[in-house]
């Protein structure tokens, strides 16, 4: 750890007036964050962090990237925001690296990635009602067990977590859930008014759970033969994080939709979309759908440098390379009985332990300078910046493993 600057403001102040007026609806590690450069943070005591997390891998592209930056600066001084009503002269780009990147006709633009979930359930219902002809109203949408897609009332309504879906009813009708990674149960579930099958590649929330590697083909050709739309959620293992652009590409599944959202902007800005193919998103007319801050021409232009980076720098193939060295050193140097296993792909990491430790031990390895989070208990997630070295990945890892074998 090295002090390279200090803020008048104390964490245990700033952490009191979070309390006092914030809505409690999160409950962060006591660190207070005041700047970012690649994979490193800053706490106000002038500390510095690995960051093992990425903002749940919106920042792949590594904190304040300059030219991610840059593009920020000089569009804020030109237009921000101009509503759909008129187009904006940088749109036009977003729109045609998302298609060319992701191979699909259409892009639709949207803010955050629940947006962007919600968008593509409506996408999916409308295509089943005008071109698959299910009865009105009766839709199905099959989601899976341990699904996480965002916050919104309809999402948390088809969640199996009850912190998220509790208490925030009724739920929505039309979503069916089934086990994850269990195709036979995915079979089972797809009846006549299934109009799409709503899936994480590799579930991230959940505590990095990755499914068979024949499951999304199974469902793939499930959707082709009974006529359902595949839609990928690739928000969180979309944009380089498995080792891959995409997730899906490990196994050969296309979806007919694809959601993005977090690392589209580098972290620097809210920007998702929909992509998908020209039947199902050419189905949208002037006034089905929309949103005032969608496609704005700040959000275009930071969301155009953040994939020029990400292609660029060739952050995928380092995702793969780095994320293959860390767990296979995971695997060999994590030697407590008490660690169930280490998995993951590419650089979207996780170490499970058979105790609820996974709160204390991150917490140990705050204190050494390293930044994880937990799920569920058990689980330790570690997903870095994908601009992360070698070494500092290395520096993290000798840092990291010790603490953990403490549990
Ligand atoms: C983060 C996430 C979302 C929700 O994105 P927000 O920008 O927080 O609304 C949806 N799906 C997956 C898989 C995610 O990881």
């Amino acid at each position: 750890m090295t002090t390279t600057e200090t803020t008048t403001r104390s964490t245990k102040d700033y952490l009191a007036q979070v309390d006092r007026f914030g809505a409690r609806n999160y409950a962060p590690l006591e660190v207070v964050i005041t700047r970012g450069e690649g994979c490193h943070l800053w706490d106000v005591e002038g500390r510095r962090y690995v960051d093992m997390l990425s903002a749940y891998s919106a920042v792949n592209q590594g904190h304040c990237h300059p030219r991610i930056v840059g593009a920020l600066v000089e569009q804020a001084q030109r237009l921000t925001l101009t509503s759909r009503a008129f187009h904006n002269d940088r749109m036009g780009d977003m729109l045609q690296r998302i298609a060319q990147l992701t191979g699909f006709r259409a892009v639709l633009p949207m803010n955050t990635g629940a947006e962007a979930v919600e968008t593509a359930i409506k996408a999916m219902r409308r295509w089943g009602y005008l071109v698959k002809k299910v009865p009105d109203g009766a839709a199905e949408i099959v989601v899976a067990n341990g699904n996480f897609h965002g916050r919104t009332t309809t999402i948390v309504g088809f969640s199996d977590d009850p912190g998220s879906r509790d208490t925030f009813g009724p739920p929505t009708p039309g979503f069916v859930r089934v086990p994850y990674g269990d195709a036979e149960a995915l079979a089972r579930a797809i009846g006549p008014n299934t109009v799409g099958v709503l899936l994480e590649p590799i579930q991230g929330e959940a505590g990095v759970k990755i499914p068979p590697d024949d499951y999304l083909r199974r469902a793939r050709a499930l959707c082709t033969e009974r006529r359902a739309l595949l839609c990928l959620d690739e928000i969180q293992t979309g944009l380089g994080r498995t080792g891959k652009m995409f997730a899906y590409e490990h196994v050969g599944a296309c979806p007919d939709l694809i959601v993005l959202g977090k690392a589209l902007s580098g972290g620097v800005y809210p920007v998702s979309a929909v992509a998908g193919v020209a039947e199902v998103m050419d189905l949208f007319t002037p006034g089905t759908h929309g949103s005032t801050y969608g496609g704005n021409p700040l959000a275009a232009a930071v969301c155009v440098a953040a994939l020029d980076v990400l292609v660029e720098e060739g952050l995928p193939e380092r995702a793969a390379r780095l994320g293959a060295h860390a767990l296979k050193r995971l695997r060999a140097e994590l030697t407590s009985t008490n660690v169930l296993e280490a998995r993951g792909r590419g650089l979207m990491l996780a170490v499970e332990f058979r105790a609820p430790v996974a709160k204390a031990a991150v917490k140990a390895l705050m204190k050494e300078g390293v930044l994880a989070k937990d799920t569920h208990e058990t689980t330790i997630r570690f997903a870095p910046p994908l601009v992360i070295t070698e070494a500092t990945l290395d520096e993290a890892l000798d840092v990291t493993i010790p603490v953990l074998n403490r549990f």
